[in-house]
């Protein structure tokens, strides 16, 4: 599943499609109820709410569980991450079947597989997210810090 929030990178669709079409995946894009407009530049807590929450709250809808690619090194706010939970949000079973993977595990992985990356990782992107609200870290750097870059926002609000 992927959540278009109408701001994604050029190369984030372009590496869904090709991923989509090199392993035959049933890639399904749910589309905000909104219009684009200038609200990321006001308020990203609604923008946010807007573009992905409500979005896969609706995608969720009917639904027991759901999988997602959590890892608890992602983040002090995702250190705690069970492999199986339950999604306090939506009333759900939340699984995250890497929440133990280190970044290691993640390269050995890759390598092994032959997987392609996002073509945005080795221009500094480790962590991708829209365009707007999204720069790339310097080497070393916490990952997920050019994520909502200069605020203290730092997670979405689809994990909670
Ligand atoms: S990351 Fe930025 S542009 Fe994307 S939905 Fe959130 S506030 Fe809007």
């Amino acid at each position: 599943m992927l959540l278009d929030t109408q701001y994604l990178f050029a190369e984030t669709w372009w590496f869904a499609r090709t991923l989509a079409r090199d392993f035959a995946l049933n890639l399904q894009v749910i589309e905000p109820n909104v219009e684009p407009d200038d609200l990321w530049q006001r308020d990203v807590e609604a923008c946010c709410h807007a573009r992905k929450v409500e979005p896969l709250q609706r995608a969720l809808a009917g639904r027991t569980a759901w999988v997602t690619g959590l890892r608890r090194v992602d983040s002090p706010s995702r250190a705690a991450t069970p492999v199986v939970g339950h999604d306090l949000l939506r009333d759900i079973v939340k699984i995250n079947p890497l929440a133990a993977w280190t970044d290691a595990d993640m390269a050995a992985y890759v390598e092994r597989e032959g997987l392609p990356e996002h073509p945005l990782a080795s221009r500094g992107y480790p962590s991708i997210g829209c365009w707007p609200c999204t720069r790339p870290v310097e080497a070393g750097a916490d990952p997920r810090s050019g994520r909502w870059a200069g605020s203290a926002k730092t997670e979405c609000g689809l994990h909670r």
